[in-house]
């Protein structure tokens, strides 16, 4: 599988484009890249967005200028919305996403782009509309700010649930192999195993509720 990896944007998202059979899956467009994306040569162009925080979300309507189709769950534009009014009240330069999901992606759905089928699994706590995208066959996962290398994803913004992000990542753990590739929202890639071994909130998700 062919992954390529940007980072974009003012809070440094890692923005990834898979290219599969003449198609391309973008997951959480952190800027404008419409560009980029049509030098690809792409005859489809499926936006993915783990959650609909600002940082994330930033070139869905660009991208879906260029043709592209939006696949999210169905709480992304509502917390799209408030994650930019949230962004600006700091702040910083927030646009408002406009386009709604043509694709609706909840627990249990599955996305095909280009011979590629991705598991869809809902992972509220850092937000609620939050899913991961998974495949067994290469193990990867696309898990946006539910994990990261030796982290996870804050649960104290509006919107975040400390309760469900223990259940989620319980779940995650379940469902997840050690073998797979974790890429996430921020920060290095890394793998399941290596976080089950030393990140101390998956070691021990009891910790995300604080002392
Ligand atoms: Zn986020
Ligand atoms: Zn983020």
């Amino acid at each position: 599988m062919n992954v390529k990896k940007l980072v974009l944007g003012q809070l440094q998202v890692n923005t990834y484009i898979i290219k599969s059979r003449g198609e391309c899956l973008v997951v959480d467009p952190g800027e404008c890249i419409g560009e980029k994306v049509a030098r690809l040569g792409c005859r489809r162009i499926v936006i993915a967005v783990t959650h609909g925080h600002f940082d994330h979300t930033q070139g869905v309507d660009c991208l879906k200028k260029e043709g592209a189709i939006l696949a999210a769950h169905p709480l992304e534009p509502r917390v799209a919305m408030e994650s930019a009014a949230l962004a600006r009240s700091w702040g910083l330069e927030a646009r408002i996403q406009e386009s709604q999901p043509d694709l609706i992606l909840v627990d249990g759905e599955t996305l095909s782009v280009g011979g590629l089928v991705f598991r869809v699994m809902h992972t509220p706590g850092h937000s609620p509309d939050h899913i991961i995208l998974y495949t067994e066959d290469p193990p990867l996962a696309l898990v946006g700010d539910l994990i990261f290398m030796d982290g996870i994803g804050r649960v104290d913004l509006p919107g975040s649930s400390p309760l469900e992000m223990v259940r989620s990542i319980e779940r995650v753990k379940d469902v997840l192999d050690p073998r797979t590739r974790l890429l996430p929202g921020h920060g290095p890639e890394t793998s399941m195993g290596r976080e089950l071994e030393w990140n101390p909130f998956l070691r021990d998700p009891g910790l995300i509720l604080g002392p």
